[in-house]
């Protein structure tokens, strides 16, 4: 039998160890910008920041061309799509989610021509790109434009720190989604010093124009939106193996660009200073990496640091559920009979949209203090089972697996509509209804009826995958403090002296979050009050912070 007691135990010594790995918080440039930041009220000196920077060692480029390990031919002998596939291993989910239907407002979908077969030359001659059109870099302009306006904090941290220039000398290769608010935060690197080669890390996400945007200005982007497996593996390749071009910083989102520099490039993969990563599915691989002793660089988990954990998923799903339920059924949800499965961050945010609409809201959960919570929040805890006949809506937000299965499906009343925001494509199972006797309709883009044997439809939102990511957009916002925290990651590693970080994952100082979310206060005309010495040695705190401790969960 297994010991309860023991288990407590176990998990307790493993988060102290995770604490353990994380940065004393005297030692990193973050905590000369956080105690810049905390004791002006958000606000911070120019004079404090040079010197932050100028503690900071500078880096000669390196000049050295990669070489491939591995048998060269095995690339270009990847089929597309259905065939064998790169690498023993297909090609990621994370590829796969699409971040948004809106992803690009200029989809030349009529250009039947693949990328790759064009040559296309930006205004300066420079043919060291790959995407969709060049001639789209004025709208992508605008749209970048855009998004400067909601990422303030972003262009701060930029205008204050490129005389700087903290990145000087690093050279990132970067798989990221490649939208209007990626190419804030790549322009960003670039004015603090970064030479970039972007990617994308899903084959659906990239908006274009935007690509053609950053392409026009220098960043050798390769990416286009529907892209095939081997496209992505390919422009992934062009990105890392350019002559005369070695990287030595790797920005991530997902762990492919990774997998790939470790699996075809071990000797330039071991130079490289840091890798930032930013989820799960990626943190998950270099804490694997870690553990199997093959990780040999340090890298940085921006994925659980707190701004990221509270504010992508919990504000980020409570803005944008709404959106991508409205934009695909047109249902009225006030009255409706909602169950939300796991009140974790995800959930709470949905839970909270779909009260304000006068949804009745219900929650299935296999965590008591979870259920707890959403008892005291006013909520009904359910079993799915019980009210499976009754519910107008199901929405998944577990991280689990098959949460909703093809037997409760079959019970669900004609017209429901089942979604999910959690994990990949995985929480309801959609294969199950991949059978003869059921008929599938797709009725719009990214929502299709499940037709019964009786005439009985279920609704199903994006084939099962994460709908806010596949049928709405994301708020701008909520990704500027992402990209803030990404930047000031690859900072922080990039400069980081010999010895502050070993081969190892690392979650953020807890000071960089602090940092992040006090240049975010702007934004909002905050001002934070400061401890008086007194009441600073009362809670034995630094009036500049860090003002919790680690296993504090906000
Ligand atoms: P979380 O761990 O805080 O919450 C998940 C909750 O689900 C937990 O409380 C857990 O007890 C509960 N749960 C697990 N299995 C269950 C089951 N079978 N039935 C009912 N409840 C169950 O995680 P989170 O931060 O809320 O994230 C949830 C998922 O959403 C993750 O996979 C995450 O990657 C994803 N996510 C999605 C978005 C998005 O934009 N859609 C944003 C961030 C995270």
């Amino acid at each position: 039998m297994s010991d309860p007691a023991g288990e407590v135990k176990l998990e307790v010594k493993l988060e102290v160890k995770q604490a353990s790995k994380e940065v004393k918080e005297s030692e990193n440039v973050a905590e000369k910008y956080s105690a810049m930041t905390v004791s002006k009220n958000t606000e911070m000196n120019m004079g404090e920041l040079s010197s932050a920077f100028s503690a900071v060692p500078t880096h000669k480029p390196v000049k050295k061309q990669i070489q491939f390990v591995e048998d060269k031919q095995e690339f270009s002998r990847f089929p597309t799509k259905a065939g064998r596939r790169s690498l023993s291993r297909s090609i990621s989910q994370s590829s796969t989610d699409s971040y948004s239907s809106a992803a690009s407002y200029t989809d030349s979908s009529d250009d039947e021509t693949s990328p790759r077969d064009k040559t296309q030359v930006n205004s300066k001659g420079s043919s060291d790109f790959c995407v969709k059109n060049i001639k789209q870099a004025e709208f992508g302009r605008r749209e970048i434009e855009i998004a400067e306006q909601d990422m303030t904090a972003l262009i701060s941290l930029r205008k204050r720190a490129q005389s700087e220039k903290p990145l000087a000398g690093a050279k990132i290769v970067g798989c990221t989604h490649i939208t209007a608010q990626t190419a804030v935060l790549i322009e960003t690197l670039a004015a603090l010093g970064a030479q970039c080669r972007w990617t994308a890390c899903n084959i659906y996400s990239t908006q274009n124009e935007v690509a053609a945007a950053l392409s026009e200005t220098g960043v050798a982007v390769y990416a286009w939106k529907g892209e095939s497996e081997d496209d992505f593996w390919w422009c992934i390749d062009r990105c890392v193996n350019n002559e005369g071009w070695q990287p030595n910083m790797i920005l991530d989102d997902g762990g492919d660009l990774t997998h790939w520099m470790y699996k075809k490039y071990p000797n330039v993969f071991k130079k490289i200073r840091g890798i930032v990563e930013e989820s799960v599915t990626g943190v998950h691989r270099l804490y694997q990496l870690s553990k199997a002793g093959k990780l040999c660089v340090p890298a940085m988990n921006v994925n659980d640091s707190v701004t990221k954990q509270k504010f992508d998923n919990l504000y980020c799903c409570r803005e944008s559920i709404l959106d991508g339920l409205k934009r695909t059924t047109d249902v009225m949800f006030g009255g409706k009979q909602v169950v939300i499965c796991g009140y974790g961050e995800v959930g709470k945010g949905c839970c909270a949209a779909l009260k304000a609409l006068g949804s009745v809201v219900n929650i299935t959960e296999i965590d008591p203090i979870c259920a707890l919570q959403a008892c005291m929040d006013g909520f009904r805890v359910v079993k799915l089972n019980e009210v499976i006949r009754q519910v107008d809506v199901i929405i998944t937000c577990t991280g689990n697996k098959n949460v909703v299965t093809r037997d409760q499906l079959d019970r669900m009343k004609n017209g429901s509509i089942v979604c999910n925001m959690g994990h990949s494509n995985t929480e309801i199972d959609v294969a199950s209804l991949r059978t003869p006797e059921l008929t599938w309709e797709r009725v719009r883009s990214q929502v299709d009826h499940v037709i019964w044997p009786d005439g009985k439809r279920v609704i199903l939102l994006a084939e099962g995958r994460l709908l806010n990511l596949s049928c709405s957009t994301v708020p701008t916002f909520v990704l500027s403090i992402t990209a803030t925290t990404q930047a000031l990651a690859l900072i922080e590693l990039y400069n980081a002296p010999e010895g502050r970080y070993k081969q190892d994952v690392y979650l953020l100082p807890k000071k960089m979050d602090e940092y992040v979310a006090s240049l975010h206060l702007t934004t909002f005309d905050a001002h934070l009050t400061e401890l008086s010495d007194d009441q600073a040695k009362y809670l034995g705190l630094n009036k500049n912070g860090p003002f919790k401790p680690n296993y504090y969960r906000y």
